[in-house]
Formats: structure tokens, C-alpha cells, sequence
């Protein structure tokens, strides 16, 4: 396209053809026609652009063969004919790589260059159809047929014009790089097929486009295509100015904030406040200085502060240096709390807050005990030990924390590290990241206010590692005595003292806790309550505690045993207590309530009220009224909330002996239903089965809870169960409950979580449950209660299993019924964590 700076100066110096009105006769004067009324000349290809009629247009030509051609033109005082390539590239064309199509033009002036090229500036006379080529050497010669705008003019076309000219109008708006007094030339055009062709020169198109434009010789047809050339164009041209404006804007309020910024200052320094500046950095260096910072932290602390007394306020560094100093100076250094190490007055806390859990605060006790003894002795650093408490939620974890804590006078502080999977949210980031921030053990310490706090570190079994480094190494770091009096946090960059902090751990099992970790932290596990023990701590904690909390005197409301009884049994169903604690908060709203409407209210609680308080039971409690099904055995996992029953059902069809697995279970539960199927099969005879029956049935097993993964393999002899019942007819007992892995030759083997599939067995309510022999040391672990509630048969042995679980055979195989769950959206899977079952 035409330059347009030289399009304005060839206008100014007179050089660009200034609009006419119509002339009648078309035909250029000076350009002399031969017989056939065909033109003779010079032929100019060129490359980028095409040449229109009328357009005064300014040429760089380079090729010899083009040179010379110009040239020849120039002396003889005759017309050239200009066209484009077809090809951009060509350095010389052949007589086919150009359009046929082109414009015959005059040579207004030509100049040769200081570096050999030509500038011939042309006129353009009339559009031109190549007839024949009539020489090629030294430059190309063609003979070329003019082509003249028709005269007469079809009443759209007026129309036309305007449509075109409207939108000419609106991209010479948007468009900054086109110059406005074109649209002053092209509104004094009354010639359709000129203004056609001076709108096409003007705009940015693209060589085809304009090609296309040119080899139309209809000033209508011509006039259209531009139109929807023009609309297409004002579409970007909008978009972009749309775009334009947005950044502009963005643009416009920053310069605002910074002159506002400016003059506020201004306006400070008027009202005699001095340079905030330096008032900021004076304070600054006042606190550093109280601090009682250690040399290297008050070093570091001076320096930025001097970078940050040199730097423009305003600045975004600036910014970024302040929260850096505002993070330092806020954290404790070296302020500590005086331990109460009095064991007499802890054990009291701690029996005051919590019922039972004799093993925990044993330990703490002991701690508290070592550490009294060492400090009499003078021994200045006693290494704290790092407590893990492990068990399913609900059961006192975090509240012994809390009360740890205040048995020894100490702030309590907590972070969860659940699904933390990058190693900067426990060791920061660098303070080159844009928000940066110090990672959640410094930011933690500085909640604490004092070095020497008890930290809990919540989930620990929860934390992930990935491509974004592994958080468990930083985490040993902290927890490493050797290493942690000099943690190193990326955002901080000096070390921090962590070796005061008392870590306690928390996690709901051992098993994904990487082996490093757990060698540093001594487990104390808290397995979960049995009905006694949540009857005692609902009574003696939670019902005091919730009445308190919702302004309610014992006198206007009390549980009975009973109810309280029925909360546990048939409204929750958990290792731990929160959910029972959250049922009485529930029956404690209902009442303030109605004490606040002014209603009468009972104050005694019996199982009929919480029913009327907080609807039907949610869970089945015991066994009673299910009945002993075939195909369908009851067998107990660990989850992350502790145990749970998990029943396994067996279906039979006729077929081919194909074996279906469902319930998502893992692949050692896999390989264990594998297991049980061989078992069955290779003692068919043994069981009274006919060996042939197994190719003609297709056997389905699938573990109920389906959306719960399921893995491990102690569901051994719970499958053995259900698919020998299956086969034989022989109904399962449903108040048995079992567990145990199994080989292929019908040994039982040991399994683990021993306890907490007992406490899930007993919480349900069953009254047998099947144990393999070898765990039978582990048994010393269940309370007594357990021990006189359920009834034990340790087997070694597949055939003692079935002994216990399957009832005599009855004649037709009954369909497959779900156990626990009541009904459909209050089911118990809805009600409980979610884990990998064992
Ligand atoms: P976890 O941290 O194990 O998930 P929490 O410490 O949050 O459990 O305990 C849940 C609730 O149960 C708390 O209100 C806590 O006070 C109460 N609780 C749990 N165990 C006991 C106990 N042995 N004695 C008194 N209250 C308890």
C-alpha cells in the first residue's frame, strides 16, 4: 500500500491526481492506441502491491529487467503497464507468474537512487487486460487491451457509494495509521468505480484482495466486495480498540495513583508531618534495635532497612522490603514462656479435660516429670520428644494438645498439613516471587508470639509429594533436633531457632506416614471409644459443655442414660465423639429455642424426644431383626475413621464361569477374592458341591459402598464365606463379624488394626466375631468391656470359619440384602470419612 506520508506530501506538492468531477470521455489523451485499439508498452511487475487507475503512486524498482523497462517508458514519454505477481518471491518473474490483469500508467518522474535502485513515481491511467507478450529481452514488452469504466451508472449504485463511504468513514476513525483528509477525497468522488478504487488503495488489504478488486471491471460488483471487505475490517478495527481502551484505562489509574501518591505527600510535607519516609525508617530502626535480635537477624534487618531508607517509597520493591521487615520484626525472637513443670497440677488439667486416655497422659506426665528433674540438675536443653497421636477424628487428639499446652503454661498453635503437596508452603518461597510469603511453619511461629510453643501439626499422614519438591523432607528438617535450631525458611533467609517448640503430630493412621518421619516421633495411639467410655465423656464433658455454650442451666434440660444411649448408638456411628457432640449441640439448639420463643420445654431428654428432636434413627444398632442371608457375610475394616464393618455379597448366575469383581476394590483384595475362588473350587468335593457346577455359573462379588476404595487382605475369610454360602445354600449368621486373611490351602493368617475392627465389630453391635488364632497376643489391647460383649473363636483354619459363620443349607437361595443402611440419602456411607478400607 501507498506510504502515507508520502501519500500527504505527493498531495500537498500537487502530485495526487485531486478529485474530479466525471470526465465523459474516459480514454487516456496522450496514450496512442494501434488498430485493434491495443495499447504497446513496457511491462512492470511488481511484487506487494497492486497499482489502481487514478492513484498517483510512488515505485522502488530494483530488477534490472524493471529498471530498464521504467526507463524506456520514461524516455519515450509512453505509458507502462504495471501488474502484480502472482508469486511474491520471484526475483524474475516468466511471462506466467504475473496476473493478466494490471494498469496501464504514466511515468510522472522517475529518480535513480545513491544505492542503484530507481524511484519512478507513477500515474495511474485505467485498468488493462495483457493480450500477448511481444518481447522478453532486455526487459518484457506486452500488448495490452485498456479497459474503461462503463458512463452509465445504475440506481443502486448511488446507494452503494454511501454505504461504502459510511464505512470508509468509521475505519479511517479506528484506524490511527490512516490519514483522515482521505475521507475528504473520497467524499468529493462522485464516480462510483473511482472511489471503489481509491478506497481499495487507501485501506489495508492484502495482494489477492486487491487483485480480486481490480479484475472486477463492474464499479458495482466492485463497490460491493469493498463493502464487505470494509465491514469485515471495522469488526477487528472495533475489537482492537475495544482492547485499546481496557489498557489505556489501566494505564490512566496508575498515573492517577502515582500523582495522587505525590501530591499527598506534598500536601503532608505542608502540614509539617516531615518525610514519612523517614519517620518510617527511624521506627523501623528503633524496633530493630529493641528487639534483642541475634547479629546475623539484626545484620540482615539493617541492611534492607537501608536499602529501603534509599528507594523511592512508593515503589513496588520498596513494598516488598516493608512486609519483609514487618515479617521479621513480628516474629518472637527469643521471648519465651515459663514452663509450669508442676506434674501434680498437669495431671490435674489433663484429668479435668479428658476422660481415659491412660497411655497419653502417662507419656505426658513422664515428660513433664524428665524435664522438672533435668532443670533442678541445671541441664539447660532437654530434648522435647515429638509426639505423634494417631487415630481416627473425634477421639481427643487435638483437645489433649490444647490441654498439654495449658498443663504447661505454653501457647498452643496448629497447622494442618492436609493436601499440602509443594514444598514452599512449609519452607516459603524466595522473596523474588510476587507475593512471596514465609511458608506455614514461620507463619505459624509468629501466631505463636513465643519460641517455645506446643505446635501441633495436624493430618501429617495427609501430606502429598509431587514435581513440586517433597514437603515431608522439609517437615523433617523441623522436627530433626539436630537440624532445627536452625531452620531455614526461603522467605526468611536467616535461620530460625525451632529446638523450644514442643511438635505433637497428629494423624488418623501410621501407614502413609514415609518411614523417615516416623522414626523421629514416638506414636501414641488413640484408637477409639467403646459405648461406655463416649457415655462417660458425653456426660462428664460434652453435655456440660454444650449446655454452657448454648445458655442453658442443667435444670432446664438433662440427657438420660437412655437417650444418650440412643444418640451413640443410633445417631452416630464413630470411633470418636463428634458426631455425638454435634447431636447434643443439635437437641441443646432446639431447646434454647423454644426457651427463647417462649415455649414450654421438657427437661428431661429420653430417647423418645431425641427421636422427636432430631427425626427417625439414622443407623440400625445390632442385628437383631436382620436375617441370616446366603451369599452375604460381615466382615470389619480400618478406615480413616477408624473401623468399620464391611459386608461382602456374592451373587450367582448361570454361565460360563466367569468371575466379576465390583465395590473398587484394590488389588490385594483382589488377589484375595481370587484366593477364596480357588479355595472353594479345589475342596467342591469336601463341601458337597458337584465340581462341575463352577462352569456353568458366573460368580459376581461385590463389596457394598461401592464409591469407597477398599484394600488390603483381610476380607479372605469373610469372601471364603460368602461364596461358600453361595454354592452351598447355607446361610451366613448375621451377628458375626470376621476377619483374617487366607491361603490357598485354607490356613488363616494374622491381620492388623486388630483393635479397631473389634471396637467397629462391637460398636455395631454383632455378637461373634471371628479372629485368626495368630493375633491372639494382640488382644490384650481390648478393653474388658469388649471382651464381655462379644464372643471370640480364634481359628486357623477356613473350615473352623465356615464351622461358625454358615448355618445348616435351606433349600432356595435367597436375594442379596444390603445390611446397615436405612434408607436411601441416610445412608451410613453418606454420614462417615471416606478412606481406603483394610
Ligand atoms: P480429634 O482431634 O481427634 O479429631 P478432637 O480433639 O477435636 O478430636 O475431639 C472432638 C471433641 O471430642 C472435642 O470437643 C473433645 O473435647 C471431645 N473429646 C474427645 N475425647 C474426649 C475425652 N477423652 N474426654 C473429653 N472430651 C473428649
Amino acid at each position: 500500500m501507498l506510504d502515507h506520508d508520502v501519500r500527504n506530501w505527493l498531495i500537498s506538492a500537487g502530485f495526487m491526481d485531486v478529485p474530479r468531477r466525471a470526465e465523459t470521455d474516459k480514454a487516456p489523451r496522450r496514450i496512442p492506441r494501434d488498430l485493434e485499439g491495443l495499447i504497446e508498452a513496457p511491462l512492470l511487475p511488481v511484487r506487494d502491491t497492486v497499482l489502481f487507475p487514478h492513484m498517483v503512486t510512488p515505485l522502488l524498482v530494483g530488477r534490472d529487467r524493471s529498471v530498464q523497462a521504467a526507463e524506456a517508458a520514461e524516455q519515450t514519454q509512453g505509458p507502462l503497464v504495471v501488474v502484480a505477481q502472482r508469486d511474491q518471491e520471484s526475483e524474475d518473474p516468466l511471462p506466467e507468474a504475473v496476473y493478466s490483469i494490471g494498469t496501464v500508467v504514466s511515468v510522472v518522474r522517475s529518480l535513480r537512487m545513491p544505492d542503484g535502485t530507481t524511484s519512478v513515481l507513477t500515474q495511474g491511467e485505467h485498468r488493462a487486460e495483457i493480450v500477448e507478450f511481444t518481447q522478453t529481452e532486455p526487459y518484457y514488452r506486452v500488448r495490452v487491451r485498456p479497459v474503461y469504466e462503463p458512463t452509465e451508472r445504475p440506481p443502486a449504485t448511488e446507494a452503494l457509494m454511501r454505504a461504502v463511504l459510511a464505512l470508509f468513514e468509521k475505519v479511517i476513525r479506528l484506524n490511527r495509521s490512516l490519514p483522515e483528509n482521505a475521507y475528504v477525497f473520497a467524499m468529493n468522488v462522485d464516480e462510483p468505480g473511482w472511489l471503489a478504487d481509491l478506497v481499495a488503495s487507501a485501506i489495508d488489504l492484502d495482494v489477492p484482495e486487491r487483485q480480486e478488486l481490480l479484475e472486477m471491471f463492474d464499479p458495482t460488483t466492485r463497490l460491493q466486495r469493498l463493502s464487505i471487505l470494509l465491514a469485515k475490517q471495522l469488526d477487528v478495527l472495533e475489537l482492537e480498540d475495544h482492547i485499546h481502551t481496557q489498557v489505556q484505562h489501566e494505564v490512566d489509574k496508575s498515573q492517577r495513583e502515582f500523582y495522587l501518591r505525590e501530591q499527598m505527600k506534598a500536601i503532608q510535607t505542608e502540614l509539617g508531618e516531615g518525610d514519612i519516609h523517614t519517620q518510617e525508617t527511624n521506627t523501623l530502626r528503633q524496633k530493630i534495635a529493641e528487639k534483642g535480635l541475634s547479629d546475623e537477624v539484626r545484620e540482615k534487618a539493617e541492611k534492607e532497612l537501608e536499602r529501603l531508607a534509599g528507594m523511592p517509597p512508593m515503589s513496588p520493591e520498596a513494598g516488598i522490603i516493608r512486609t519483609y521487615l514487618d515479617w521479621l520484626l513480628e516474629l518472637p525472637w527469643g521471648i519465651t514462656s515459663e514452663d509450669n513443670l508442676d506434674v501434680n497440677h498437669a495431671a490435674e488439667v489433663l484429668d479435668a479435660r479428658h476422660h481415659g486416655l491412660p497411655k497419653a497422659k502417662e507419656r505426658i506426665l513422664e515428660y513433664i516429670a524428665v524435664r522438672t528433674l533435668r532443670v533442678a540438675e541445671g541441664t539447660l536443653r532437654v530434648r522435647s520428644p515429638i509426639l505423634c497421636f494417631v487415630g481416627p477424628p473425634g477421639t481427643g487428639k487435638t483437645s489433649l494438645g490444647k490441654s498439654i499446652a495449658e498443663a504447661l503454661g505454653r501457647k498452643f498453635v496448629r497447622v494442618s498439613l492436609g493436601g499440602i503437596r509443594d514444598e514452599a508452603e512449609i519452607r516459603g518461597h524466595r522473596r523474588t516471587y510476587i507475593g512471596a510469603l514465609p511458608g506455614r511453619i514461620i507463619q505459624t511461629m509468629r501466631r505463636a508470639e513465643t519460641v517455645n510453643p506446643l505446635f501441633m501439626l495436624d493430618e501429617i499422614d495427609k501430606l502429598g509429594n509431587d514435581f513440586q519438591g517433597d514437603p515431608s523432607a522439609a517437615l523433617l528438617e523441623v522436627l530433626d533436633p539436630e537440624q532445627n535450631f536452625a531452620f531455614s525458611d526461603h522467605y526468611l533467609e536467616v535461620p530460625y531457632d525451632l529446638s523450644k517448640v514442643l511438635f505433637v503430630t497428629t494423624a488418623n493412621w501410621m501407614d502413609p506416614i514415609p518411614p523417615a518421619l516416623r522414626d523421629r516421633m514416638e506414636v501414641i495411639e488413640f484408637p477409639g471409644y467403646i459405648e461406655e467410655e463416649k457415655l462417660a465423656i458425653a456426660q462428664s464433658f460434652l453435655i456440660p459443655r454444650q449446655l454452657e455454650e448454648h445458655g442453658l442451666k442443667p435444670e432446664q434440660l438433662a440427657f438420660s442414660e437412655k437417650a444418650i444411649r440412643s444418640l451413640i448408638r443410633e445417631y452416630t456411628y464413630e470411633a470418636g465423639v463428634r458426631n455425638l457432640e454435634r447431636e447434643i449441640a443439635n437437641v441443646c439448639r432446639k431447646t434454647a429455642r423454644r426457651v427463647a420463643e417462649g415455649k414450654p420445654i421438657r427437661r428431661n431428654v429420653t430417647p423418645a424426644a431425641v427421636t422427636k428432636f432430631l427425626g427417625p434413627p439414622k443407623f440400625d444398632f445390632g442385628v437383631a431383626e436382620e436375617q441370616d442371608q446366603i451369599g452375604a457375610a460381615t466382615g470389619v475394616a480400618v478406615t480413616d475413621a477408624g473401623g468399620d464393618l464391611q459386608p461382602i455379597e456374592v451373587t450367582l448366575m448361570e454361565g460360563k464361569g466367569m468371575l466379576l469383581i465390583t465395590g473398587q476394590l484394590g488389588e490385594v483384595m483382589q488377589e484375595s477374592a481370587q484366593a477364596a475362588m480357588s479355595y472353594t473350587r479345589s475342596h467342591a468335593r469336601q463341601l458337597g458341591l458337584d465340581a462341575r457346577v463352577f462352569e456353568k455359573t458366573d460368580i459376581h462379588i461385590h463389596a457394598p459402598e461401592g464409591a469407597v476404595p477398599k484394600d488390603g487382605p483381610s476380607a479372605g475369610v469373610t469372601i471364603v464365606s460368602a461364596l461358600v454360602s453361595a454354592f452351598t445354600h447355607r446361610p451366613v449368621r448375621r451377628d458375626v463379624a470376621m476377619t483374617g486373611e487366607i491361603t490357598l490351602r485354607g490356613r488363616v493368617l494374622p491381620i492388623g488394626g486388630l483393635k479397631e475392627k473389634v471396637l467397629a465389630a462391637h460398636r455395631a453391635g454383632l455378637k461373634t466375631m471371628i479372629l485368626p488364632k495368630k493375633n491372639k497376643k494382640d488382644m490384650v489391647e481390648i478393653p474388658k468391656r469388649v471382651l464381655r460383649d462379644l464372643e471370640f473363636v480364634l481359628v486357623d483354619h477356613v473350615d473352623d470359619v465356615l464351622k461358625t459363620a454358615l448355618l445348616p443349607p435351606i433349600e432356595k437361595p435367597r436375594s442379596v440384602r444390603k445390611r446397615v443402611a436405612k434408607k436411601a440419602g441416610n445412608t451410613k456411607s453418606a454420614k462417615r470419612a471416606k478412606g481406603t478400607k483394610k
